[in-house]
């Protein structure tokens, strides 16, 4: 068993972070040549370095991993399911909103006799993609994954001020894991060939449990541009796929490439790096925020308003790329109340871009979060949020140009910076 450390840059970095955040390692081979990889657990774009082949890994629900077991001769491996979820909760209550970063797994069937979660061993191991052909006795899920993540939401909130207005969780990295286990008067755990129960209960019965037949839940597909056959661009764990030939970005949508709207905010000659926001036109209910002189008034914000802001449609902003909670919410918050308004191009950057890595659905989950941070005066969250609505109608991805600092990139016009380090930790999110 080989043991993964992150680098240690990124440890050092992590200690201010609470939690030291550990990508998994999954072992598979090139769909094309069949040489064997490693992909990271946040891998989306995989490059053979044997045939040179690039494809883009897609999932119809979430990923199904199993770790895999030592040799067991002559025993009948059964594969028990856990839920795992990695992301950021965010909690808001009368005073404020709080944060946490999880990662956690749990069982998928509620069974006494098994461990209740997959430890500290999935970030220890490599696991493979759980296939057709994987011999042993597959277990079916039985509690759903919302129920999952409500226990956790429900365990973090419980020491939290109450009222809880609104809670949300975002950037998820969810997942199936099987772990093998094996009988005989006891169970035992077919990785370390332990026993986890001293007796099993005379009722326990293995026949009991549903069985279930895991089917092949990932597919690579090709990355040449769908609409002019050019190469995609995109870095191993882009969710997004740029095409410099015809001008066009792509992101998955079930096993396919859908196309996504996007365009940029001209920069000045000394912006290094551009990076992605989703820009989020909503129909709000239970408030009045349609414009930015809304938005100055729902913000309590020191700004007289003049003529022509009423014109000014609202929308929500949010970082597309994965973050520390706080972070994320900060920018999310500034941008949003900066309401950029700036021409754009509908044109790639020719600078460097920062990949997308939070993906449409987790940057519309924050987006009541985002409300709440920066309602005024606070006493009107207790009063209104409860009641707020808000349904997304239109979504671009927008790429944000900023210089480059020592120690963070900055934007200028809108006050944003973003500590180099922070976001270097933040690829394992
Ligand atoms: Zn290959
Ligand atoms: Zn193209």
């Amino acid at each position: 068993m080989k043991i993964l450390l992150i680098p240690s840059t990124v440890t050092s970095a992590a200690k201010n972070f609470k939690e030291v955040i550990i990508n998994l390692l999954i072992e598979h081979q090139c769909p094309q040549c069949g040489a064997p990889a490693i992909l990271e657990e946040t891998d989306r774009l995989f490059a053979c370095q044997f045939c040179r082949v690039n494809s883009y890994l897609m999932t119809d629900d979430v990923f199904h991993y199993l770790l895999p077991h030592s040799p067991n001769e002559n025993k009948d491996i059964v594969y028990f399911p856990y839920w795992r979820f990695k992301g950021m909760l965010f909690f808001c209550g009368p005073s404020g909103i709080l944060n946490r970063f999880v990662d956690v797994s749990h069982q998928a069937i509620e069974a006494p006799s098994f461990p209740s979660s997959v430890g500290v061993r999935s970030q220890a191991m490599k696991l493979r993609f759980a296939t057709a052909d994987t011999v042993g006795r597959f277990l079916k899920p039985q509690q759903c994954f919302d129920k999952f993540l409500n226990t956790f939401q429900e365990r973090f909130g419980k020491s939290l001020p109450k009222p809880i207005l609104h809670q949300s969780s975002i950037g998820e990295t969810l997942s199936l894991i099987y772990s093998p286990f094996y009988l005989t008067d006891r169970l035992y755990d077919a990785i370390l060939c332990k026993p986890v129960s001293t007796k099993l209960p005379d009722d326990f019965n293995i026949d009991n449990f549903s069985e279930d037949h895991p089917h092949r839940h990932i597919q690579f597909v090709s990355t040449l541009c769908p609409n002019c056959g050019w190469n995609l661009e995109g870095e191993r764990d882009a969710w997004v796929l740029g095409c410099k030939n015809c001008n066009s970005t792509w992101y998955p949508v079930g096993k396919k490439l859908k196309q996504l709207k996007f365009a940029y905010f001209p920069g000045k000659k000394d912006e290094a790096i551009y990076l992605p926001f989703w820009r989020i036109k909503a129909d709000i209910t239970g408030i009045n925020l349609e414009s930015y002189a809304d938005l100055i008034a729902v913000a309590n914000l020191p700004k007289v308003a003049q003529s022509g802001w009423k014109d000014i449609p609202f929308r929500f902003w949010s970082p597309a790329f994965k973050v520390r909670p706080k972070v994320f919410l900060h920018l999310a918050s500034q941008t949003t109340l900066s309401q950029p308004g700036e021409k754009l191009i509908s044109e790639l950057p020719a600078a460097r871009i920062y990949p997308t890595t939070l993906p449409i659905k987790e940057a519309v989950e924050s987006l009541k979060i985002t409300l709440a941070d920066f309602m005024k005066p606070r006493r009107t969250l207790v009063e209104r949020l409860r009641d707020i609505r808000i349904d997304p109608k239109s979504v671009t991805l927008v790429f944000m140009p900023f210089k480059e600092g020592h120690h963070e990139f900055i934007q200028p016009d809108f006050h944003l910076t973003v500590n180099k380090n922070v976001l270097a930790l933040s690829k394992n999110l």
